[in-house]
């Protein structure tokens, strides 16, 4: 495994958690000379706040550790495609490297449906490598949204399956009590 991986992994490790926490499965961590300064993972519900995607909380992490708002000698690895927000913030930290996982063709602006790391209108360029592990930074989304759809389809059928017994009892309490059958058990031989 290369440094790229390893590092991946450790995003990806940040991923998991958040899909524990029943958060949106995408990890971060930034590197500075080899060494992790800072991880991040997607706790918008958690902290109910829009801002708190996984590289977000990695960047505020990693400017509290340095002591400066400026980035610029580190590396992140992200597994899902920034959205506008966070590659405005890579951006704005001036942050050189970027490895990302996969890609986030809904909502992604390192390439997809914005590219603001190669833009040469803004004053600073982000070098990207794409695909690091890229098939499990996409399976560990793939699957967290295949639960939650079989989860809420689980939740639709219990719904609906109650209203019927409630509505049957309904109709069994206006019917009246039919008159004891005259052939008790066993007589009827
Ligand atoms: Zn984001």
């Amino acid at each position: 495994m290369n440094d790229d991986e390893r590092f991946m992994r450790e995003a990806l490790k940040q991923a998991e958690r958040s899909a524990a926490e029943g958060e949106i499965p995408v990890g971060c961590v930034i590197v500075r000379d080899g060494v992790i300064i800072s991880r991040g993972r997607d706790r918008r519900k958690k902290d109910h706040s829009v801002l708190s995607h996984a590289e977000l909380n990695a960047v505020k992490k990693a400017c509290k550790k340095l002591g400066d708002w400026r980035l610029e000698d580190c590396s992140m690895y992200v597994t899902l495609e920034p959205c506008q927000m966070c590659s405005g913030a890579i951006v704005q930290a001036r942050i050189p490297r970027l490895y990302i996982g996969a890609m986030n063709p809904k909502a992604g602006c390192a390439g997809s449906v914005l590219d603001m790391m190669h833009e040469d209108r803004f004053n600073h360029r982000v070098y990207v490598t794409y695909g690091i592990l890229e098939s499990e930074c996409s399976e560990i989304l793939k699957s967290f949204f295949k639960k939650m759809r079989a989860r809420s389809a689980a939740e639709k059928t219990a719904k609906s399956e109650k209203a019927e017994i409630v509505e049957i009892a309904a109709k069994a309490a206006k019917v009246s009590k039919p008159e004891k059958s005259e052939k008790a058990a066993g007589t009827d031989e």
